[in-house]
């Protein structure tokens, strides 16, 4: 990519790949999640062919930085043959209720690894640049066994592949009501990487308390339900702005899971879409080099809504209009199978933009951004 594009207008990262996929029949993450994305900021006009980039998918051997071979080949096996034996099962978690096979089990986690390898290379070849991968952000990847929904840590081998390249300090923040424990265990030994990750308090995986700095280049904030707008802003202020600052990052990968949202249903944080753009809005100012990722993000709709959002905002892009005919058509299409996606509130068809869930800041809020200082 020629300088005159890159790094002037932000690029995105997506594929079709992800339009027909899905987890199978009950699991959270059959919905459509990337390529809403991408159809409705090209409907806005807010993208264009002159910034997508098409996902590569990432071959064994450049998975296989980061995770074991064998486990990447059982991956590949499980979408040959769609089944695996007994002790895969126990062995890498393939096949279970949440990371079960389905047809795309080694290609779909392989184009979002591509996506992110693809992303750190040209940021490294850059002194500045802004990357959004949608379909990017499988924080709970592990080593040797899928965890949580993620079968391949794209994190974790974008990271890589900037370190590989020379860049020496990479800052990761994780805004996904889940703890980032994949990327977290992968840099446990590596000072060149710190890793904060704000997430809901007691949920799965329960791991990433406020005393848990891994080798002592991470930091976490759970935080308590009814999370709000007001203490999001707070904690970013407060605490992650001032870690961040304090690390120097010549990059900086940022998790946007919007599953801390209050319409998703995996978490009971109530955030609206407008305070992840501003804590996005802060974050990008760590470091001339953003990679911006995707990660959870259970209702369609609200997903859909937060992560065009996240494009418009890296865009300097207001988000806050009135949607044309056929954007909401867009919006119409998708379909949830769950309770809450019945009788769609309005506003998840003719908005982009939540209304604000301003409220107190409460006293766990400040214990844990002095807490983090510490
Ligand atoms: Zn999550």
């Amino acid at each position: 990519m020629k300088n005159s594009v890159f790094p002037a207008r932000p690029v995105m990262i997506g594929s079709e790949i992800y339009r027909n996929s899905r987890y199978g029949e009950g699991h959270p993450l059959s919905i459509e999640r990337v390529t809403p994305v991408t159809d409705l900021t090209f409907l806005l006009g807010w993208a264009d062919s002159q910034v997508f980039v098409d996902s590569p998918c990432a071959t064994p051997e450049m998975i296989s930085r980061y995770h074991d071979a064998d486990y990447v080949a059982a991956v590949q096996h499980a979408e040959k043959y769609q089944s695996v034996p007994e002790y895969f099962r126990d062995r890498y978690n393939l096949g279970t209720h949440g990371n079960p096979i389905f047809p795309e089990v080694y290609t779909r986690p392989a184009t979002a690894a591509g996506a992110s390898i693809l992303a750190g290379k040209m940021l490294s070849e850059q002194t500045e640049g802004i990357i959004y991968s949608i379909g990017g952000g499988t924080h709970h990847a592990q080593k040797a066994k899928a965890s949580g929904f993620c079968f391949f840590n794209d994190i974790v081998l974008g990271i890589l592949e900037m370190l590989d390249n020379g860049i020496e300090r990479v800052l990761y923040v994780d805004l996904d009501a889940h703890h980032g424990d994949g990327v977290q265990d992968a840099f446990v030994d590596d000072d060149r990487v710190f890793t904060i990750s704000i997430h809901e308090e007691g949920r799965w995986p329960r791991t990433g308390d406020l005393t848990d700095r891994s080798s002592g280049a991470a930091r976490n904030l759970p935080v308590p339900k009814g999370f709000n707008d007001s203490e999001l802003n707070e904690i970013i202020l407060k605490a992650i702005l001032p870690l961040g600052l304090r690390f120097r990052p010549e990059a900086i990968v940022i998790q946007m899971g919007c599953d801390g949202l209050a319409d998703d249903p995996q978490s009971k944080l109530e955030l609206s879409n407008l305070a992840l753009w501003k804590a996005l809005k802060h974050l990008t100012q760590l470091a001339s080099r953003v990679l911006v990722v995707g990660g959870g993000g259970y209702n369609p709709w609200a997903t859909a809504r937060a992560w065009s959002g996240v494009w418009a905002t890296l865009n300097n892009i207001d988000p806050v209009i009135n949607l044309p005919l056929e954007a909401t058509d867009v919006l119409k299409s998708l379909t949830w199978k769950h309770s809450r996606g019945r009788n769609p509130p309005q506003h998840w068809y003719y908005s982009i933009a939540d209304k604000p869930n301003c409220g107190i800041v409460r006293d766990a809020i400040l214990t844990i951004i002095e807490e983090v200082l510490k």
